[in-house]
């Protein structure tokens, strides 16, 4: 059986609306509409999404066309305080980024139903799914997603079904990062053995600052084409299928 890969952008918000441009135009070629979309409805609190507007009319256009939307966090930056591991947690693998880490059932909740609503209210049509930023889930989103009814979310090893608990795949995600230079070695080494992994569901996802280091487009680049020749792009939501 062809093994399947699956790309995403990740933080498709206002705010990075040219270099979203430029990673659909990066991975078009390779995976063409299967593309998932993870939206942040307000990034950082002041990028929100604005029915009516330009930007949401080309989400529409994407949803259209085939790509996946997810939601993805709401403001995507992690408000709260944590305390003890936490807060390491949360300051060394995110820079602030994990709104869903430390929010209560209630909070994670109103912050899933309005932002599912905003997207499907934009596109016309069901999100597939949640991710939440920086792959960081806490105990009162794990509940909240599933009194949702939310049909797929991942985090770094593993993408489930919070509406069945059904396991979907298995294995990691390859991801850059380039907010220090050992981060952006290590990325790029990672992504040069995962992109020939045997595992059957291969996941890719890339982010807005990507685009902005030559190294990584290439690196990104490069495992579109060894894994794209070997694989099969294919859309979340086929996994629920198989
Ligand atoms: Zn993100």
């Amino acid at each position: 059986m062809t093994g399947l890969l699956l790309a995403s952008i990740h933080d498709v918000s206002p705010r990075f609306e040219s270099e979203i441009d430029r990673l659909v135009d990066l991975l078009q070629p390779h995976v063409s509409e299967r593309i998932a979309m993870l939206v942040v409805p307000n990034h950082w609190g002041d990028a929100p999404i604005v029915p009516g507007s330009a930007f949401a009319a080309r989400l529409r256009r994407w949803s259209n066309a085939g790509f996946e939307m997810f939601l993805h966090g709401f403001y995507h930056r992690d408000e709260r305080r944590h305390s003890g591991a936490d807060a390491w947690r949360a300051r060394m693998m995110t820079a602030g980024e994990g709104e869903f880490l430390g929010v209560t059932r209630m909070q994670a909740q109103d912050r899933i139903r309005q932002g599912k609503s905003l997207i499907e209210d934009v596109t016309g049509a069901a999100i597939a799914g949640f991710i939440a930023p920086a792959w960081l889930y806490g105990p009162g989103t794990l509940e909240a997603l599933g009194d949702c009814g939310i049909a797929i979310a991942e985090d770094h090893w593993r993408i489930w079904s919070p509406a069945t608990g059904e396991a979907l795949a298995k294995g990691p995600v390859i991801t850059w990062a380039s907010r220090t230079r050992v981060r952006l070695a290590s990325s790029l080494a990672a992504a040069a053995v995962l992109r020939r992994s045997p595992q059957r569901v291969l996941r890719l996802g890339v982010h807005p600052p990507d685009i902005g280091h030559p190294a990584l487009v290439k690196s990104i680049e490069r495992t579109l084409s060894i894994a794209g020749g070997a694989r099969r792009a294919a859309c979340y939501r086929q996994l629920l299928r198989t």
